[in-house]
């Protein structure tokens, strides 16, 4: 029950262990189509350029920027965690100027505040922002952010790796033009797979790239080929085939339950974890209205060691939960519900754990 990556059910684990097949099979090419018409379920987009990335969810951030951000290019990033943080390298590292808008850890990223840094910066190109801050478990205002950039014509490029099934993801509804996400948090499937999609804004800007894209595997013009373009798909590399089973084993179990029927399950399990910590005497990092189901950020009591009290839930109740970042750190937990994860045995079991260590 930490930060990711989540419990993964036998169902999934079941569907990495079926025999290997070629990445350019029919049979894997049907469930290439299959797993790109659920993700835009999952994504709420209509967007043709919705796929999985081989690589993790920072392999998705870094997707987004090396294929949006050209040499020059002015990027605001809002900054309210570590994450955040890494937008800001990435915007650095692709040749683009980083305006940072700066947020406390623990609150939403202020739109306001967006609205301000594109006035100063007005030749601004993109905006980036995290919607789910996993190390602090704030949520943002996606749907204002984006309408921000939107008044300025600006791009919108939105982590939603934590988000994605366990809270409202909208990407069309909101206007938002390249949006990655990764498998082993809500989706509660194995690690190294990122889903991402790109809007037709987003896939025009790289086409009119006076610069070719930094990276040759991350380069969405070659990547395209593989992708797209049923019955011609051409070698650009060897996809990660079983962890793809599995992907698509996961995001059956969502259409199965129903993406608002997952959404309910991980506020229905907060809210049950919430009541028993906070009779603990655990109190919140994050305000109410801010707060992610899905990433339960609490302080320590006070008098509680930190490593301690999480190497005996480890040790004596094989239970792992997340240990605060940065100026956090020894300050805070931060218990995932997330995915498979948030399910009411978890919740007993953990607060059942949690009062041994604290009590
Ligand atoms: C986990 C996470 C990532 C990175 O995903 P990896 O799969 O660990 O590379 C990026 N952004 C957020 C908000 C995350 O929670």
């Amino acid at each position: 029950m930490g930060p990711g990556p989540s419990d993964v059910p036998q169902r999934i684990l079941e569907a990495m262990a079926r025999p290997t097949i070629g990445h350019l099979d029919p049979a894997f090419s049907t469930m290439m189509e299959e797993t790109k018409a659920l993700l835009r379920y999952a994504f709420q987009t209509e967007n043709k350029l919705t796929f999985p990335v081989s690589g993790p969810g920072s392999v998705g951030m870094e997707m987004c920027f090396v294929n949006l951000v050209e040499p020059g290019d002015k990027v605001i990033v809002c900054v309210n965690g570590v994450f955040g943080g890494r937008m800001v390298e990435n915007v650095k590292r692709t040749g683009g100027i980083a305006v940072v808008v700066e947020d406390a850890w623990g609150t939403p990223a202020d739109p306001a505040k967006v609205a301000a840094a594109f006035a100063a910066n007005p030749d601004a190109k993109l905006l980036a922002f995290v919607h789910a801050e996993t190390s602090t478990g704030a949520q943002s205002d996606a749907a204002a952010l984006a309408a921000v950039a939107g008044r300025h014509g600006a791009l919108t490029i939105m982590d939603c790796v934590t988000s994605l099934a366990g809270t409202p993801v909208l990407v069309d509804e909101w206007g938002i033009d390249a949006a990655y996400s990764g498998s082993q948090k809500c989706l509660s499937c194995t690690p190294g797979i990122a889903p991402v999609t790109f809007g037709e804004r987003a896939v025009a800007k790289v086409r009119a790239r006076k610069t070719p894209v930094q990276s040759w595997f991350m380069d969405l013009n070659l990547v395209l080929g593989y992708w797209s373009g049923e019955g011609k798909r051409t070698y650009h590399h060897t996809a990660p085939i079983n962890p793809l089973y599995g992907l698509h084993e996961a995001l059956r179990m969502l259409a199965e339950e129903g993406l608002e029927a997952a959404w309910a399950r991980h506020r229905a399990m907060h809210e049950k974890l919430r009541d028993g910590l906070e009779t603990l005497g655990l109190g919140f990092v994050v305000a109410e209205a801010a707060r992610l189901p899905q990433l339960n950020s609490v302080y320590i009591p006070a008098g509680v060691d930190d490593g301690a009290a999480r190497s005996r839930l480890i040790n004596e109740f094989n239970l792992e939960i997340g240990a605060g970042l940065g100026a956090l750190s020894g300050k805070i937990w931060r218990i995932g519900l997330m995915g498979y994860s948030a399910r009411q045995g978890n919740v007993d079991y953990c607060l059942k754990a949690v009062k041994a260590v604290v009590g």
